[in-house]
């Protein structure tokens, strides 16, 4: 599904230069579940954006199922980031003033479809991360752990086949980061490819693939048993 072939990506900043990814070469294959761990500051967040062509490498190439994806417009991007991806973040980034329905519904956004449909589809959605009965809701209403699983459902209404994460665990406690690393598994199994960087080690071993970075490099790559 990705192949990154010697990608990197440098920061300049007046005549600070900053190695953020260096020289990585990597393949993920579809139905993987990656994890990305290594210490604050080494490139994962900077690796997942490249990913989710939020950023774009400054040397190297991005193939994903055969397309080179840096060579494509802003638009082109845009188009394969509404097919193709669903993202999640430590923070869950709700929109404050609008329902969970209606945050969830942004996930449509970019995607055609009528309107009987895409309310199947956005609480098929709720249903699947047990959020449907705060539909009328707003974010402030929700717990920490609610407001996550409200943040995936908008991340999978539109049936993404990649899902990236970042850190989405990382302002949880123990019972609903559990319950997220429960949600994402069963998403995995029901085909998704997710990638997510992670500090926690007992999340990262329920992945079927461990990649550690280090100071913008890959240092380590395990596929694991679970
Ligand atoms: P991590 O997610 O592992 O904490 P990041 O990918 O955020 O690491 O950052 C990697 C390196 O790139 C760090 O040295 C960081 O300071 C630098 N960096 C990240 N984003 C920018 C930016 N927009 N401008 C300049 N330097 C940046
Ligand atoms: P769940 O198990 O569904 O995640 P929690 O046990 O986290 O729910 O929360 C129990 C109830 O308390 C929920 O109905 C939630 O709406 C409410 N709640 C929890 N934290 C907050 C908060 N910070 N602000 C408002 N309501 C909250």
């Amino acid at each position: 599904m990705i192949e990154l072939k010697h990608v990197s990506r440098l920061y300049r900043s007046d005549e600070i230069e900053t190695t953020a990814l260096h020289d990585i070469s990597l393949t993920i294959r579809r139905g993987e579940f990656v994890a990305i761990m290594g210490p604050s500051g080494c490139g994962k967040s900077t690796l997942l954006n490249t990913l989710g062509t939020i950023d774009r490498p400054t040397s190297g190439q991005y193939l994903f199922d055969g397309t080179d994806l840096a060579q494509l417009p802003e638009t082109g991007l845009a188009k394969h980031r509404a097919k193709h991806l669903g993202f999640i973040f430590q923070s869950f980034n709700l929109v404050d003033d609008l329902t969970i329905y209606e945050n969830i519904e942004l996930g449509l956004l970019y995607r055609e479809g009528r309107k009987g449909s895409r309310r199947q589809a956005i609480e098929s959605a709720m249903d699947r991360v047990g959020i449907a009965h705060r539909a009328r809701h707003f974010p402030h209403q929700l717990s920490g752990g609610q407001q996550q699983r409200a943040a995936i459902a908008r991340a999978i209404v539109g049936e993404p086949d990649l899902i990236l994460a970042d850190e989405p665990t990382g302002n949880l406690d123990t019972e609903n980061g559990a319950q997220v690393m429960d949600i994402l598994r069963g998403l995995n199994a029901a085909g998704a490819t997710i990638i997510m960087v992670t500090h926690s080690p007992s999340h990262a071993d329920q992945a079927t693939r461990r990649i550690d970075i280090l100071d913008g490099q890959l240092v380590a790559s395990v596929a694991q048993v679970l």
